[in-house]
């Protein structure tokens, strides 16, 4: 799980419309895709509707996990944004995301360009967050 994750501009650009969308509110989503790359972007609506947490709508979640595996992909990665502060999780983002085997995808759209940092989230380890290095998917990872 410390690879880097892929994020092709693509994938990137749609996240961030996504937060850019969603502001003042936290948006949320899921990334599919195979191994340690991410395709394609699954906006999920906030039923938080909330600036500093976030709540996928359960339906709409159970409906892309069930898509993405019909189509022989995976989750890469879940993302949501933070409106107004950093690309960091949050500690109620650690407290329920002990799902190491996604990576966090958090965009930021504090600063004068958004920001996009990857994490792993592993109770079983000290500290529990890793950050992961983002890869565009250009250039071989090194
Ligand atoms: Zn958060």
């Amino acid at each position: 799980m410390r690879e880097p994750l892929v994020i092709p501009p693509g994938v990137a650009e749609a996240i961030v419309a996504h937060a850019r969308a969603a502001a003042p509110r936290e948006c949320c989503g899921l990334v599919s895709g195979d191994g340690r790359r991410c395709r394609v972007v699954h906006p999920l609506t906030n039923v938080a509707a909330s600036a500093d947490e976030f709540a996928a709508d359960d339906r709409q979640q159970t409906a892309v996990r069930e898509a993405v595996r019909a189509s022989g992909g995976r989750i890469v990665a879940v993302y949501h944004s933070h409106p107004r502060t950093e690309a960091r999780p949050s500690r109620a983002d650690v407290a329920r995301w002990f799902t190491p085997r996604v990576a966090h995808v958090i965009v930021s759209l504090a600063g004068a360009e958004p920001e996009l940092r990857a994490f792993c989230i592993d109770p079983s380890t000290d500290p529990p967050v890793h950050e992961l290095a983002i890869a565009d998917g250009r250039t071989a990872p090194a």
